[in-house]
């Protein structure tokens, strides 16, 4: 297989080898093995709807076995050095690295997105690994001595214990390894339930720890078709310690609710549906670029998506023609093609969804500027897509567009603009194009969320906490913050030795 920047070929045969070396069975206590019942389930390209492979599909049984295997490591596995922990991190980068290829490929093919951004998604989700590895050997406590003298304060931090990790199709590596990576750093077992539409990465990215050291236990996976059957007794088991969500803000609502019975500490990474505010002093040409990564990123799936492109009345117009311009460029195709821009949508579901938010658009007054329309013949694709004076109430603007839409609206003033950004129970991301930077400052602290891009259109970094607020979510994955949600802080109060008692 020759996969470079330059050129990209690749074959059918290619593709049938590396889905050859993909694990199918489940991942538990250290070995690979068949559902409990013996069940199965077909994982299919999107671009073609042909199967790809048959995978174990676990039953209520094999979640219990797993979280038992993540249980009993917890022990052994808390008391282990940093540095070993790390060394497993950084093997595991190296090799993820140095299978980006696979990796990427595996991607495309289970997930759709084009192999130029399934290698940015292999960098990104590697880096988590890189990361965390280097945060192991810093996890520290304070000693200080109590106000009154009386005694003496130790303060350290322990592993959380055993955790849950559900995880969305849109980003099958990196969602993993913003959960796996810190959870390694921190001493915390694990139990894996990747996305039913795209469970392959997961199982080959468990191989590569395997491969790279993890002892038995540390990470389990159990792909499922029911999600709520597996995962649900775990949430309700005492064993349990953490849950780690990502996905959509309607089933994170009702985890949270199912955790409540043990007071089980959630981290829940939910949907978005960003605002882009472009100003009047924004540099155009920049905007647009910044548009386009924002909007067209991972095909518009994504929960950083920009949904809501805000622009002032006065730049509407040449913002608007450019952004056409460059969105009616990209070609859709599957994503092993070299030109492919835009891949398919995951699934029949998804596509529906997203025609439905563009047709109610157009029947509540939206104007449509280019595509509007599913493409014709095999997988899910859909054209790129402008709508033009979209209103407030459309329901694009409240619900998350999971594809290759850009919803454009205008605004007079920068109250008006701040007021319509926030307008939405969402809180994860927002960006803003202007020149101004006090304006810059004035809306990093007005626009209601978890993470602001200032003149950008990315700010995805595993070294920084990526969350959100309102109904985004709970919790922060990546940078400092990402391995506190897998310690518990613990007091150890000590007499005064100076003192009699
Ligand atoms: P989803 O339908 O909520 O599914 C996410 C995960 O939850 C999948 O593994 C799914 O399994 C599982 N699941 C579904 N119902 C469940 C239940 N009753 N009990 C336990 N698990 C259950 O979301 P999605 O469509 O995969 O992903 C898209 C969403 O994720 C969007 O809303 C997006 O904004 C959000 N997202 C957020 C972030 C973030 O960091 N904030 C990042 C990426 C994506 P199945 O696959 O088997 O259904």
């Amino acid at each position: 297989m020759t996969i470079t920047a330059e050129a990209m070929t690749i074959t059918a045969k290619d593709e049938r080898a590396l889905l050859a070396r993909v694990p199918t069975g489940l991942f538990i206590g250290g070995k690979w093995r068949d559902a409990s019942d013996g069940g199965t389930f077909n994982v299919e390209d999107p671009s073609t709807g042909e199967v790809l492979l048959k995978i174990a599909d676990a039953t209520p049984a094999d979640g219990e076995a797993a979280l038992a295997a993540a249980a009993a490591a917890q022990r052994d596995w808390a008391r282990t050095a940093p540095r070993f922990r790390a060394e497993i991190l950084r093997t595991a980068f190296e090799a993820v690295t140095a299978r980006a290829d696979d990796f990427a490929l595996l991607m495309t093919l289970e997930m759709g997105k084009p192999l130029a951004e399934a290698r940015g998604e292999v960098a990104y989700g590697a880096e988590f690994l890189r990361w965390f590895s280097e945060e192991t050997a810093r996890i520290a406590g304070r000693f200080s001595t109590a106000p009154d003298g009386n005694s003496r304060l130790l303060v350290t931090k322990r592993p959380v214990g055993p955790c849950l990790f559900i995880t969305p199709w849109n980003f099958p590596l990196a969602m993993a390894t913003r959960k796996i990576a810190p959870a390694i750093a921190a001493g915390c077992t694990m139990v894996l339930k990747p996305a039913g539409l795209t469970p392959l990465t997961a199982l080959l990215f468990a191989e590569v720890l395997q491969e790279s050291g993890l002892p038995a236990g540390v990470l389990n996976v159990v792909q499922t078709t029911s999600p709520g059957a597996v995962t649900g007794p775990l949430i309700k088991d005492a064993r349990l310690r953490k849950l780690s969500f990502t996905g959509s803000t309607g089933v994170g609502r009702r985890l949270i609710k199912d955790a409540a019975d043990q007071v089980l500490r959630v981290s829940m990474e939910l949907g978005g549906n960003a605002p882009f505010l472009v100003f009047e002093d924004a540099d155009i040409d920049k905007a647009v670029d910044g548009a386009m990564l924002a909007k067209m990123r991972n095909g518009g799936e994504a929960c950083t998506a920009a949904n809501r492109i805000l622009v002032h009345e006065s730049v509407a117009e040449e913002f608007t023609a450019k952004l056409i311009d460059r969105m009616g460029a990209h070609t859709v195709a599957r994503g092993t093609e070299p030109a492919s821009k835009i891949g398919p949508l995951v699934d029949e579901g998804t596509r529906t969804k997203v025609h439905e938010l563009v047709t109610d658009a157009l029947d509540v007054g939206a104007t449509l500027a280019l595509g509007g329309q599913s493409v014709d013949g095999l997988g899910y694709f859909y054209e790129p897509t402008v709508l033009t004076n979209v209103p407030p109430h459309a329901r694009i603007m409240h619900e998350e567009v999971f594809g290759p839409v850009a919803p454009i609206a205008t605004f007079a003033t920068e109250a008006e603009a701040i007021q319509l950004a926030n307008d939405t129970e969402f809180g994860l991301v927002a960006y803003a194009f202007t020149r101004d930077l006090y304006r810059g400052f004035r809306l990093s602290e007005e626009l209601e969320v978890g993470m602001f891009g200032l003149n950008t259109g990315i700010v995805s970094n595993p070294a920084a906490p990526f969350g959100g607020v309102k109904q985004s979510g709970i919790g922060r994955e990546g940078g400092l913050e990402g391995i506190d949600e897998y310690l518990e802080t613990r007091y150890v109060g000590i007499a005064d030795p100076f003192g009699d008692a």
